[in-house]
């Protein structure tokens, strides 16, 4: 297993639509696992697969050490989503706030639904179908996000992104230090 670097804020794969996965593989398995690694060595608690430069329709989680903290969320332990699908919102917007691996040192508020119904394949590839709210719920739209070429920073206003200005040049021009591996950016033209 090995620790993947993860791509960071201008990496036009971070814009791509993904695909979707359709079929298991060792090499699915492997990725899955790296994925984990990769997760848990950054402090993560969700990571899409286009954080890693793979462009399918996969993420991760675990966001047990958020919800360890409220007694009445589950903690779920490890889970891993591949072609899922948002199928219904419900509830009051609310905002908390969020960062991304590949936007380091930026965080904000975001409002999104409460709660979410997701259907995805686990990694034995059974379909499957949740409901959920909390910390689960805005991990999931987070990472659900990703899949779509969305990230957090697109749900500000123009204002509040101005704000993150100085800290998002840090990061394209390669000037931030990580205390994960990321990986070098790529600009379109060069490859
Ligand atoms: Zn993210």
């Amino acid at each position: 297993m090995a620790i993947l670097p993860i791509v960071t804020y201008n990496d036009p794969i971070l814009r791509k639509e993904t695909k979707p996965i359709q079929e298991n593989s060792e090499s699915l398995q492997r990725l899955i696992d790296e994925m984990f690694e990769t997760m848990y060595n950054s402090n993560g608690v969700g990571l899409a697969a286009p954080q890693i430069g793979q462009d399918i329709q996969l993420f991760v989680m675990d966001a047990d050490v958020m919800t360890e903290e409220i007694d009445n969320e589950d903690n779920l332990g490890p889970l891993v989503f591949i072609n899922p699908e948002i199928i219904a919102k419900e509830g009051e917007k609310i905002k908390m706030e969020e960062g991304c691996l590949s936007i380091p040192e930026v965080r904000d508020d975001v409002t999104r639904p409460e709660r979410v119904t997701v259907s995805f394949q686990n990694r034995d590839f059974e379909t499957e179908k949740m409901t959920v709210s909390g910390w689960v719920s805005r991990v999931i739209q987070h990472e659900y996000d990703h899949l779509q070429g969305i990230l957090f920073l697109d749900h500000l206003s123009a204002f509040r992104r101005r704000l993150h200005r100085s800290a998002l040049k840090k990061i394209q021009n390669g000037k931030l230090e990580t205390k994960y591996p990321i990986a070098a950016k790529k600009v379109p033209g060069e490859g």
